[in-house]
């Protein structure tokens, strides 16, 4: 199922996508909420109707770094030790105020000369955990959509931690909805500027699976239902300029296209 979080007539609502036909999908208006037990109320309305929001707004978003082997290279660092040993994950935060929705502009932040998209797998956590094991992992995922780790690259480069660089407002889009059935296994992950590829890669090259990420996480922190873990970006980043139309595309979910303006 793909359950989107939309604004009709001023109210929020979350609705089932159905449809295949990109210009005819409806929402089918789900009563209660999707990390309880819900059922769909039969009302439909179109989507071209709807402002989709962020599909979740999440308590925090934990993201991990250097999770594909060439991206890590690509920005000159290896993922193993001087002796072979692999590096321990690189887990930083990104704060709820930096998650924005499909469609919603990425205002340049004014303290940056380079930012970069990635664009990454996102997983969605459907109910509170701790210590996960990880013949329990599935039982926690929601579901899975787009993530644009945004990045202010010249800030995330001079400063120790990456609060600022990864931080700002608007430097996590998601969207377009949480698809609830998908094996993150091996998923294309793409990334478009103006149309024109910059990012292809497949999720089978993760150096740790969405698995072994939760497993991870949840060694050191409770997850809340929303929560949001960004399982890293592959090879391929690169500068966006104001103007720029930006789209995360991932094999079976779907496009996240935001647009980044001047910061005003
Ligand atoms: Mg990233």
């Amino acid at each position: 199922m793909r359950i989107a979080r939309f604004s009709i007539d001023g109210n929020v609502a979350f609705g089932a996508v159905e449809g295949t036909a990109p210009d005819a999908l409806v929402l089918d208006i789900i009563k209660g909420i999707p990390f309880a037990d819900f059922e769909l109320s039969g009302t439909k309305v179109p989507l071209s109707k709807v402002r989709l929001l962020p599909p979740v707004l999440p308590s925090k978003v934990v993201a991990i770094g250097r999770n594909y082997a060439e991206h890590a290279a690509e920005l000159g660092h290896s993922i193993v030790d001087d002796q072979g040993r692999p590096d321990a994950p690189v887990v930083f935060f990104k704060p709820s105020t930096s998650v924005s929705g499909p469609g919603d502009p990425i205002p340049y932040p004014s303290f940056s000369q380079e930012v970069h998209y990635e664009a990454e797998l996102a997983v969605v956590i459907g109910r509170m955990c701790r210590e996960v094991p990880r013949e329990r992992v599935k039982d926690v995922i929601l579901g899975y959509t787009c993530a644009n780790d945004v990045t202010a690259r010249d800030i995330q480069l001079s400063e120790k931690q990456w609060a600022r660089a990864k931080g700002f407002d608007g430097s996590c889009p998601l969207g377009p909805w949480i698809e609830t059935e998908l094996d993150p296994a091996d998923l294309a992950v793409g990334c478009t500027v103006n149309g024109e590829q910059r990012q292809l890669g497949r999720t089978s090259d993760m150096v740790r699976s969405v698995e072994e990420l939760i497993v991870h996480v949840t060694e050191a922190m409770t997850l809340l239902p929303g929560d949001v873990i960004l399982t890293g970006t592959p090879a391929g980043v690169g500068p966006l300029n104001v103007g720029d139309e930006v789209a995360v595309t991932i094999e079976g979910i779907g496009t996240l296209t935001n647009k980044v303006i001047k910061r005003g």
